[in-house]
């Protein structure tokens, strides 16, 4: 965990628009600066980014966030990694909670770039021999690889021979070589020799383009077919994406990504004109790895061959992707016809064949999930349809897409004969009415619905553009408040309890991580509809915050009344209740009010 006051340090002391500067080339235009949008394709300048808010919106696409949230979209970075980075830029050092001594991660950093110098000299090696390999040339030339194909993937060749790599480094006892996976140390000749031999190399980059392992594949019939670097400082296998690095402007621009088995797949669908695969690195896909597909593009095809060995593949992939799921993005499975891999089948049928054969055939995550559920379950019985529930219940609870998890389970229900109120209370044990026993007071039904929502979507947005403002939000006490509301509530809290106001940035990035992450997400991406509400704001624009605001307090307030005199009516009240409505009752007389 990065301390929040960390973040907020980190926040006051980069400039957003010099971070973006430097990746997409911004334009002053009035009090902010103008670009297009680097996550879709537009023509026109809709992306803004605002120097005193240190915060940049695209009014295109909704995409929106602080330095580090551009950081993270851009680069593909996680939040830790982001804040690193941005913190290294200006000389900063990252506190970080769970590593109790900087001097050892100091050094673990230093010997993670050392490593890294290595495995690109390496590389650059394995890349200047594949020119005199006729055998690895004739391969590529096979597979239909152009030279340019070769070098984009950086494609190389390891020869035949045990210590080839002493002409690279003449230190072959250094420790650093066996640590970076290169070199394998026996422990029982003690012996040293080359991890990859006799192989055509494809080196595996992170998402900064740095070398961090690589795969090797045989050329003849040699085994193992592939061979993989091991896990090592660098190297995360459940974290790395083969190709992610190369692709990544081919999957911004197609807002899409497909995910294959093998590096040779990736490398062929690139030569054949589908630039946005990648592969896992010989493990099974992660919710690691979905979490930074999804980061990347709304739609996540997985392509499986159609063999037993494709079928498992899927299914854990599906049973990783569950927890990382977000309503609004879709992964969608491939199965290949039993002959074909995608690099067969691009060479074969061409790539758009291949592209028309995933738009057609590919099943969405919903579909797949209920019809390899069923797959073995006998529906006509009532056993059969008991079986259903309680294999399904375990893994809808691990959905986080709360509408595609409620659109999964109501067509469960379907195919099981009952209710979805029912499904719930079969798989929970709940009865779905039974949920009772808050201490705060639940607005009625109805007066929530006259509390209107696109009005507290404009109040959280402006509070979020201007937290300043947060001291004209009063609202009253004894009052569960839900959804936007409570979002709305927390947000002026948060800017009340600091001395000094933080700036846009520094409020949204507090929410990280918090449930109203997505809500304050999505209002943005609704409520921000035009490039002049990021200008600074007028007079007239804090009154109507004003006016909205006192329009606010007495709906709650009339709300909270009706409850109360509700209760009064049919249960009565306990004292503190009583209190509460003389008091009501008291402002709403009261001329102030
Ligand atoms: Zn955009």
């Amino acid at each position: 965990m990065i301390p929040q006051d960390f973040v907020d340090q980190l926040l006051s002391r980069v400039d957003i628009v010099d971070v973006v500067d430097r990746y997409v080339p911004l334009k002053k235009a009035g009090q902010n600066y103008l670009a297009c949008c680097p996550f879709h394709k537009e023509k026109s300048p809709s992306f803004t980014v605002s120097p005193s808010k240190q915060f940049y919106h695209c009014f295109g696409c909704g995409a929106h966030g602080s330095a580090i949230g551009f950081v993270m979209e851009y680069q593909g970075l996680g939040f830790v990694d982001a804040v690193t980075m941005l913190a290294e830029g200006i000389g900063l050092r990252v506190p970080n909670e769970r590593v109790a001594n900087p001097e050892a991660s100091r050094k673990a950093r230093e010997k993670k770039l050392s490593l890294e110098q290595m495995t690109q000299l390496a590389s650059d090696y394995y890349r200047r021999e594949l020119k005199s390999a006729p055998t690895a040339v004739a391969y590529c030339k096979g597979r239909g690889l152009s030279g340019e194909i070769a070098a984009r993937y950086g494609l190389g060749y390891a020869p035949d021979g045990w210590q080839n790599l002493e002409n690279v480094f003449p230190q072959y006892q250094d420790d650093k070589l066996v640590e970076a996976g290169l070199v394998i140390h026996a422990e029982d000749s003690g012996r040293r020799y080359d991890r990859f031999r006799d192989r055509l190399m494809f080196p595996i980059r992170n998402q900064r383009g740095a070398i961090i392992g690589f795969g090797g594949r045989v050329l003849g019939k040699g085994e193992p077919k592939y061979l993989n670097s091991p896990e090592t400082p660098l190297f995360e296998k459940g974290r790395e994406l083969y190709g992610l690095y190369e692709a990544r402007q081919a999957i911004r621009d197609k807002n899409r990504v497909l995910v294959v088995e093998g590096y040779m797949d990736v490398v062929a669908l690139a030569q054949f004109g589908v630039q946005y695969a990648v592969a896992t690195l010989g493990t099974a896909t992660t919710g690691e790895h979905v979490r930074k597909l999804l980061r990347h593009a709304d739609q996540v095809y997985f392509c499986f061959d159609g063999d037993n060995a494709g079928l498992k593949a899927a299914w854990r992939a599906l049973e990783n992707s569950l927890p990382q799921l977000v309503d609004g993005k879709a992964l969608n499975f491939l199965f290949l016809p039993k002959e074909h891999d995608p690099d067969s089948y691009v060479r074969e049928f061409g790539a758009e064949a291949f592209e028309q054969l995933l738009e057609e055939q590919s099943l969405p995550l919903s579909v797949y999930f209920t019809r390899e559920l069923c797959r073995e379950i006998n529906l006509s019985t009532p056993e059969g349809k008991a079986d259903l529930i309680r294999q399904a219940s375990p893994l809808l609870a691990q959905i986080a897409a709360p509408a595609l998890a409620f659109i999964i389970k109501k067509r469960l229900a379907e195919l099981a004969g009952v209710e979805v109120d029912e499904f719930d209370m079969l798989t929970t044990g709940k009865k779905p009415a039974e949920r009772k026993g808050r201490r705060e007071y639940r607005l009625p039904q109805e007066s929530h619905r006259q509390i209107n929502t696109p009005m507290i979507k404009k109040l959280i947005k402006w509070l979020l553009m201007n937290p300043a403002w947060a001291g004209d939000v009063r609202l009253p006490d004894s009052i569960a408040l839900s959804d936007e509301l409570a979002c709305f509530a927390m947000l002026a809290e948060r800017v009340q309890e600091h001395d000094q106001p933080p700036n846009t940035a520094q409020l949204m990035e507090g929410l990280r991580g918090t449930p109203y992450e997505g809500l304050v997400d999505s209002v943005l991406q609704q409520a921000m509809q035009d490039p002049d509400e990021f200008a600074d704001p007028s007079a007239d624009d804090r009154q109507l915050f004003q006016d909205g605001n006192a329009k606010l307090l007495k709906m709650l307030r009339s709300a909270q009344l009706d409850r109360l005199k509700l209760k009064d009516q049919h249960e009565g009240l306990t004292p503190e209740e009583k209190t509460l409505l003389g008091e009501l009752l008291r402002d709403l007389f009261s001329p102030s009010a």
